[in-house]
């Protein structure tokens, strides 16, 4: 018999009812066994597995297709451990762990040999985060070894902020999706690097730039290259819906200049805008940036299965984390 789970006001048939699961000692088993799970972190849902096996590791790049030159982000389960897998960590790095973590703050460190080369894409530095959300860090708790994992979608589509939207990605490839509800800050992790104790930012995340400062002082910033990215999600076609969408700060422009078109409209705060669109998705009714972070993903899910023939999302404002969100719509645009 088919089961279903509840994404938002749709459902997805789940053909293994077991799939999505709060057992630990399964999730810790399939682990054990080189398999890869999903696991909840408080940024995205992440598909997760033994950082020090490469037979696993590989299953992860498989089933996302990602490009082998993408490295992955290594979640550890405290700040000492940043010492088994990292080597001349700069004194400005502890300061920050100790600030930020448990938190979607990723660090990029030189690599100690005991990280395989697959998970680094070859490069003398890995990226490592400790993850704050209870059940993951209550599995990372029961391990000897820590776990890579990139975000539970196919490459460069929609981010998964619940269970369900994992099982719809990947219900039918999977034994087990660890549900630990919905993620409360919604956008991936900030990363940083370090030049010496200058940091470096590499990609913008759930952590906005104005708070790092208040610890790093100014922060310097990485200049992408889609031909060699340091970090996918710095490609300039990532985070992206299948429904064409487009990003504006004229929404009723934009709503005007498409007349026979099925709209969909993606909002920062509440709206006006009700003629000649199918569905409006508002992101913070009150205009909070970190409540709209955490409805991001899910609000472009909905929007992305509604056969809508475009979905016009508006620019937040450049500060705090409208900018990390304004950088997911800029690459969720269709070129
Ligand atoms: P995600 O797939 O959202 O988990 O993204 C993982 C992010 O970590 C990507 O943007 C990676 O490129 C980035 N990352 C992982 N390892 C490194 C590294 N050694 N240097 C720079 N970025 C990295
Ligand atoms: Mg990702």
């Amino acid at each position: 018999m088919t089961s279903y789970c509840r994404d938002g006001f749709t459902f997805v048939p789940i053909i293994n009812a077991e799939l999505i699961t709060t057992d630990l000692h399964k999730a810790a088993e399939a682990l054990k066994q080189n398999n890869i799970i999903a696991l909840p972190t408080e940024t995205v849902y992440g598909l997760a597995g033994n950082a020090f096996e490469p037979e696993a590791i590989e299953k992860i790049f498989s089933l996302k297709k990602r490009p082998f030159y993408n490295p992955l982000i290594v979640h550890i389960k405290s700040a000492e451990y940043m010492t088994h897998i990292a080597k001349d960590i700069p004194e400005i790095a502890f300061r920050v762990a100790m600030e930020f973590w448990p938190g979607p703050l990723t660090l990029v460190l030189n690599k100690k040999s005991i990280v395989p080369d697959i998970i680094t894409a070859g490069k003398d530095t890995v990226a490592v985060r400790m993850p704050n959300h209870p059940v993951t860090l209550e599995l990372l708790n029961s391990l000897d070894f820590p776990l890579a994992a990139p975000s539970a979608n196919p490459f460069g589509s929609i981010s998964p902020t619940t269970a369900a939207h994992v099982a719809r990605y990947f219900g039918e490839d999977l034994e087990v999706v660890l549900d630990g509800g919905e993620c409360l800050k919604g956008i991936e992790s900030t990363i940083i690097g370090f030049e010496g104790e200058q940091a470096v930012l590499y990609r913008l995340g759930s952590i906005s730039a104005e708070d790092l400062e208040h610890v790093v002082g100014k922060l310097k910033h990485h200049t992408s290259d889609d031909s060699a990215p340091a970090a996918p999600g710095m490609l300039s076609r990532h985070y992206a819906p299948s429904t064409e969408t487009f990003l504006t700060q004229d929404v009723n422009e934009m709503v005007l200049s498409h007349p026979d078109k099925k709209i969909g409209l993606l909002l920062f705060q509440e709206n006006s805008i009700s003629q000649n669109v199918a569905h409006t998705e508002v992101l913070s009714k009150e205009g909070d940036l970190n409540e709209a972070a955490r409805n991001l993903y899910a609000a472009m899910h909905r929007l992305d299965h509604l056969n809508l023939d475009i979905i016009i999302a508006e620019k937040l404002p450049e500060e705090e984390l409208g900018k990390s969100i304004n950088d997911r719509l800029k690459r969720a645009v269709k070129k």
